[in-house]
């Protein structure tokens, strides 16, 4: 990702490096998908998707309710059964499958990237560069897990042979969000999939149409029927029904600190069944005077404007070293007010719509109350141009702690820059927050950058650089982030319930 990093930074990747999109994809799929066949919703309810760039409804998918989640849970079990051709299926093959899921979306990843565009409104050039991209490696990273997850003999007390074994949980609910619609599902499927679970997914209801197409590729790739099943709908009712479900044996949800308590508590009162959590964040990005300038500004800039400022682990709060603040500021400025904004499809785009109405809302509502708490804005401000979801790239200085801006998630093109002037302060401020998702440290002190890396409560700390999520390294949150770990080897823990099988072994031979 470090290419792809660089070159999402440098604005828009060199347009003769990519593959021209299409501007106007067309939309095959809008049904819930089961046993590797589309259904219509039992309610006979569709919901419409929009274009944020517009603002107008592209499709109308058909909405999920509960009695199409137990459609879905009763084909996920069934395929789950003992004997049946995924149960017996040789872990190497399973591994085959998801290498071929990867493949198909190679193959179409014009097609996909210019899908995403379309509904979510992120520029073609980082969906295809980034999202793409790493959503294939992704699946090829958990592909090569397939035949590699290995549990321990262990000597016990007594005549007696002991070992454990890594077994798929079962059914598993996956609920998603809207900000990286195939990068989520692709952190969920793969995992899932190399340990040999089912799977009920629910892509977000702003963002259902890339899952819906990836449903057909994984029919394509040869999946058997009922091992991925998705159900595009709401999450007070599809959602809920997953979380609620006594049929699912695991829920794994990215989304909202709000929702997360929701899931976590529907999964309590049904089946306790198993719950991980990848929540908001709020994450301190922190700089001191010692960093290189230039390269701080731009990975600064990135850190928290990249994907609309729609990330999670978005850095949102920069503590910058009182010795170099104001020019930290000034540049910073200087950098948003070159950001190109516009139509997603146009390759020299580096910043799209936000992905609907709400979320437009409410970040103009959040950078009136910064400007009422008394934070000065620099530059932006206000939506930009008059037609879909487009905000102008926004800089508030002179940021404190206690202020609404530098405490609740954004999730918008919105950079808060607070001052900081000593190491002791900085560590207790930077960890006074409900988050702990991520952080970074910019120093050409290896000393600073180590004390500071083991005093952040975060799950990801990044020294010198930003939002580098490989798939080979967890991700995840401390505290109201979330419970648990996404990608790595770490992520199969998630899929897999440990058996411990024990022997007796004969004394003698009789
Ligand atoms: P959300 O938490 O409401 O939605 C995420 C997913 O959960 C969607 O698929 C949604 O349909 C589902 N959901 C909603 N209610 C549910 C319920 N009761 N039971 C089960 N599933 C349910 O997020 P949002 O409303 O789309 O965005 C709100 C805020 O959440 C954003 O402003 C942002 O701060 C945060 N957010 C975080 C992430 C992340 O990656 N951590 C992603 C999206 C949004």
């Amino acid at each position: 990702i470090n290419s792809l990093v660089t070159r999402c930074m440098s604005g828009a990747a060199p347009s003769s490096a990519l593959p021209s999109p299409q501007t106007n994809p067309e939309i095959l799929y809008h049904g819930i998908f089961i046993n590797n066949e589309w259904h219509n919703a039992a309610s006979g309810k569709t919901f419409p998707v929009y274009n944020p760039s517009t603002g107008e409804a592209i499709a109308n998918v058909q909405a999920a309710e509960k009695e199409d989640v137990n459609k879905a849970v009763k084909a996920a079990q069934k395929a789950f059964k003992l004997g049946s051709t995924w149960r017996t299926m040789n872990a190497s093959q399973r591994g085959n499958l998801l290498n071929r899921l990867a493949d198909l979306m190679e193959r179409d990843r014009v097609y996909l990237a210019s899908l995403e565009t379309l509904n979510n409104g992120k520029p073609y050039s980082a969906a295809y560069v980034a999202d793409l991209e790493l959503s294939i490696k992704c699946l090829r990273y958990y592909a090569g897990w397939a035949d590699k997850v290995q549990g321990k003999t262990i000597p016990v007390d007594g005549s007696f042979f002991a070992y454990t074994r890594h077994e798929p949980v079962g059914v598993c609910g996956q609920i998603i969000p809207w900000n990286f619609p195939l990068l989520m599902q692709a952190w969920k499927l793969g995992p899932a999939l190399a340990t040999g679970n089912t799977v009920v997914m629910k892509p977000a209801e702003q963002t259902p149409l890339t899952a819906l197409y990836v449903a057909e590729l994984i029919k394509e790739a040869g999946f058997p029927p009922g091992v991925v099943n998705i159900v595009p709908g709401y999450g007070p009712t599809a959602g809920a029904a997953i979380a609620s479900h006594m049929g699912v044996d695991k829920v794994a949800f990215t989304g909202s600190t709000e929702i997360g308590h929701l899931v976590m508590t529907a999964a309590a009162q049904s089946n306790l069944k198993r719950v991980t959590l990848e929540l908001g964040g709020k994450s301190p990005n922190i700089i001191f005077k010692d960093c290189d300038l230039d390269h701080a500004v731009e990975t600064a800039h990135f850190g928290l404007f990249f994907n609309q400022g729609q990330c999670c682990c978005a850095g949102s709060r920069i503590f910058v070293e009182d010795a170099i603040y104001d020019e930290f500021v000034a540049r910073s400025v200087e950098r948003a007010k070159k950001r190109n904004v516009g139509n997603p499809f146009d390759l020299n785009v580096e910043q799209g719509p936000q992905v609907d109405e709400d979320q437009f809302k409410k970040i103009l509502a959040l950078i009136k109350t910064g400007k009422k708490e008394g934070a000065k804005l620099l530059t932006g401000g206000q939506r930009y141009g008059d037609r879909g979801y487009f905000i102008q790239p926004t800089v508030f200085a002179d940021v404190t702690d206690d202020m609404t801006i530098a405490r609740e998630e954004i999730f918008g093109p919105v950079q808060q820059i607070l001052k900081f002037s000593s190491m002791e302060e900085i560590v207790e401020r930077a960890n006074k927050t409900i988050y702990g998702l991520a952080a970074a440290v910019f120093t050409k002190d290896l000393d600073k950058a180590m004390y500071l890396s083991q005093g952040l409560r975060a799950g990801t700390v990044w020294i010198n650089c930003y939002d580098v999520l490989e798939a080979q390294t967890p991700f995840g949150g401390f505290k109201m982030s979330g419970i648990g770990r996404e990608l790595g080897e770490y992520g199969l823990q998630a899929y897999t319930e440990v058996k411990s099988v024990i022997v007796k072994v004969p004394q003698k031979n009789s």
